[in-house]
């Protein structure tokens, strides 16, 4: 059995950043990831129809992290501080002396959904991208928060020269339920004029092969249908038995630690703090992480964390955007793309900063 001083589980927004600070400080770390790169998230909906290249919404682990286990995470034991991992290899069991979880998310399926596409990562990108290109009448989306617009935003860039009908439905009364009228009343005009369907009011009952049933008998069909409707943590973390919040959050405290073992940590998505499930939040943590947890795991005092939300840019399609920023501020338009270009470049900065 490999043992292991300090193992992260998920190359994402939070496991990256840590694996970096540590790497840079010469303390030795595995992190495991089930594919050789980060997928990143924040431009699936922009790799799905094909905006970007594919390359842009990737980061290879290889170019900036040395210790790296290209492996699917499968259980984990965290009373024998152990992991077992699957590769074409076979199955292999990890002991660690402490353990970061960051596994990320999966979708939130709390209804039937039989079908239906879940746009995760870069491989799932490509086979909705493929179906797009296979020339269907009429794509849904299903769900109207930041992910479903932005989604239902760049295929309505690519209807125009493909065709097919767009689709958004949202359960609520207007889409982007928390952001300011002002800007969500940008983002729906705008959808509008891209040719988007937008039907509120809409709850699911039930997706089945190329049909979505709503709780009014109504049905709608649809070529394509597509996931947007929530998220939760991976699974994994629930299953290994920890504390979890009704996210599927593994429970922690002020420090990111694990309210059931101390040697074991949370970050990202499967956090169970009272952040919101969002990457910049992610990124934050993982930094803190990177920074601290050698200091952590030895017991020794350190800073508390201050992790922030900063606001959210929403693409709607390529030439628009809308942003609202700290709570106050909130505008739309062209410098709400550059914004939203910013930060997704800043990333790359944050991690190495
Ligand atoms: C479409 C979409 C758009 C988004 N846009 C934004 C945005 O604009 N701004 C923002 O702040 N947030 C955004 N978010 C939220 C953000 O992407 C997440 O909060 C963020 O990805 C969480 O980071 P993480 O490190 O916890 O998980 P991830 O970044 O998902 O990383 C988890 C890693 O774990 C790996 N993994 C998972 N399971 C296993 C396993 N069993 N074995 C091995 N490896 C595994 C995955 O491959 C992945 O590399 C968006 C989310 C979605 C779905």
């Amino acid at each position: 059995m490999k043992k292991i001083d300090t193992l992260i589980l998920g190359a994402g927004y939070a496991g990256v950043p840590i694996a970096f600070r540590l790497q840079r400080r010469s303390i030795p770390y595995l992190i495991v990831n089930k594919r050789p790169y980060q997928s990143l998230i924040a431009l699936l909906p922009e790799l799905t129809t094909g905006a970007i290249k594919d390359d842009e919404g990737i980061l290879w682990l290889r170019d900036i992290l040395a210790h790296i286990m290209v492996a699917e995470v499968r259980e984990i034991d965290p009373e024998h501080n152990t992991v077992s991992v699957e590769n074409q290899d076979g199955l292999e069991r990890i002991e660690y002396r402490t353990l970061t979880i960051c596994l990320g998310w999966v979708a939130d399926t709390f209804l039937p959904a039989r079908g239906v596409k879940i746009v995760e990562d870069l491989p799932s990108a490509l086979a909705v991208r493929k179906l797009l290109y296979e020339k269907p009448r009429r794509v849904v989306v299903c769900g109207g928060g930041f992910v479903g617009v932005e989604t239902a935003g760049q295929l309505a860039e690519l209807s125009g020269h493909m065709g097919y009908e767009v689709i958004l439905l949202e359960a609520a009364s207007d889409i982007l339920a928390g952001l300011p009228e002002k800007i969500r009343a940008h983002a729906r005009k705008v959808l509008e004029e891209k040719g988007v369907n937008i039907v509120c009011n809409s709850h699911l009952t039930e997706i089945r092969e190329k049909e979505v049933l709503l709780d009014t008998g109504q049905r709608i069909n649809g070529d394509i249908i597509l996931w947007a409707l929530g998220v939760k943590a991976n699974p994994i973390v629930a299953q290994a038995g920890f504390s979890t919040d009704s996210k599927g959050r593994g429970l922690v405290d002020t420090y990111l630690r694990s309210v059931d073992f101390e040697n074991v940590f949370f970050a990202g998505d499967c956090a169970g703090t009272k952040q919101p499930m969002l990457g910049q939040i992610a990124v934050q943590q993982g930094k803190y992480l990177g920074e601290y947890l050698p200091r952590l795991a030895k017991g020794e005092e350190i800073p508390v964390p201050d992790f922030k939300y900063k606001g959210l840019t929403v693409s709607i399609g390529e030439d628009d955007a809308i942003a609202a920023i700290g709570g106050k501020v909130s505008f739309s338009g062209l410098l709400a793309v550059v914004l939203k270009k910013i930060i997704g470049k800043k990333y790359f900065l944050d991690i190495t900063l």
